[in-house]
């Protein structure tokens, strides 16, 4: 079955004054009706940068110079969003009616001059032709649903009046207030505090069940991932990593940057010794010095010398599910056994 959201060969480069920064580059990826993809990295691997070229919200000197993400809304055929003119009132209609999002900073992404109210029945008129009574009730209907107490007084408060896992609620509200098929969120918990973070997501994973929606969530978190992930996208430098069901990368990761990313999170499934912390050796190149072949062969243990610096590598399928983007599982380079050579 065709997947709702299908990122292939996905290019988003800035042509910034100091040179081209390939952000994302060359990304694969899909997203299956009411399931849950999260999308993990370091800050600066392209997670942000690909849900925004999904939502052609990527700005000035970014710009989408390849590859194709094909939206497949309410049975009718694919479209290439990566074709939609990006002010035009074909990605306008998808982006907030079709796919919802939720950013990090929820008191940056509402407007501290509107009501929670306003908010709400701006998105319910614009997408869903509502009057402003029906608008109304709707809005309040939506506060319940996202656990905000008493809504039909929240929907005359402003955003300086809520706390900032209260703002992050209304945001959801917002962002599922047409009902969409799919909700980016991007790090919507990161800015929270920990109790309000469980709440959210607790939140969010009960809206995707309920709603049968997907989710493309990105994070940095790898508890989040094993809290709330059917399938996981590990991404590293502008390019995915390896990707798979969120058992197969937690209990059986392939590719070494998977492999070191659980080993340095102590409080994760399969991570090894409880509180030890291994962090990745080196630090993530310059977007400027991209390095040649494998991105992450600065900083990878198991490199080959002569191809993981030379060529790209391939993607190498463990089944129809796994994917790892890896010379060592290239029959035609070595079959060495990375997992005993990681954990030891
Ligand atoms: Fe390491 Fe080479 Fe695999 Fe890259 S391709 S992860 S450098 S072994
Ligand atoms: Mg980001």
């Amino acid at each position: 079955r065709e997947p709702l959201l299908r990122i292939d060969e996905l290019q988003t480069h800035f042509f910034t004054p100091e040179g081209l920064v390939k952000a994302v580059d060359g990304v694969n990826l899909s997203v299956p009706a009411a399931k849950t993809v999260c999308v993990v990295g370091e800050s600066g691997c392209g997670k942000s940068i690909t849900a925004r070229s999904v939502l052609r919200l990527v700005e000035r000197p970014g710009e989408i110079v390849g590859g194709s993400i094909h939206w497949r809304s309410n049975g009718a055929a694919p479209v290439d969003l990566t074709s939609l003119d990006p002010d035009g009132p074909e990605i306008r209609r998808i982006r907030g009616g079709e796919i919802g999002m939720v950013f990090q900073e929820p008191m940056a992404s509402l407007s501290p001059m509107y009501t929670i109210g306003a908010h709400l029945s701006e998105a319910l008129r614009l997408h869903r032709d509502m009057s402003k009574e029906e608008a109304r009730e709707a809005s309040i209907a939506l506060l319940r649903r996202v656990g905000i107490p008493q809504p039909e007084r929240r929907l005359d408060s402003y955003p300086f009046q809520l706390s900032g896992g209260m703002c992050q609620r209304v945001m959801i509200a917002v962002a599922i207030s047409c009902e969409p098929a799919l909700l980016i969120a991007d790090e919507p918990t990161t800015a929270l505090d920990v109790t309000t973070q469980a709440r959210i997501l607790d939140l969010l994973k009960d809206l995707q069940e309920q709603n049968d929606m997907a989710m493309m969530f990105i994070t940095h978190d790898l508890g989040v991932v094993a809290e709330i992930a059917d399938e996981v996208v590990v991404m590293y430098l502008g390019r995915v990593a390896e990707r798979g069901t969120a058992e197969q990368i937690f209990e059986d990761p392939k590719h070494p940057y998977t492999q070191a990313l659980l080993r340095s999170i102590p409080t994760v499934r399969g991570s090894g010794e409880r509180g030890r912390l291994n962090a990745i050796r080196g630090m993530v190149p310059h977007p400027l010095q991209r390095p040649a072949g494998c991105p992450f062969r600065t900083r990878c243990d198991h490199a080959i010398a002569g191809v993981c610096d030379t060529s790209s590598p391939p993607a190498v399928s463990f089944d129809a599910q796994q994917v790892a983007y890896c010379h060592l599982y290239s029959d035609d380079v070595f079959s060495g056994d990375v997992q005993s050579g990681a954990a030891g």
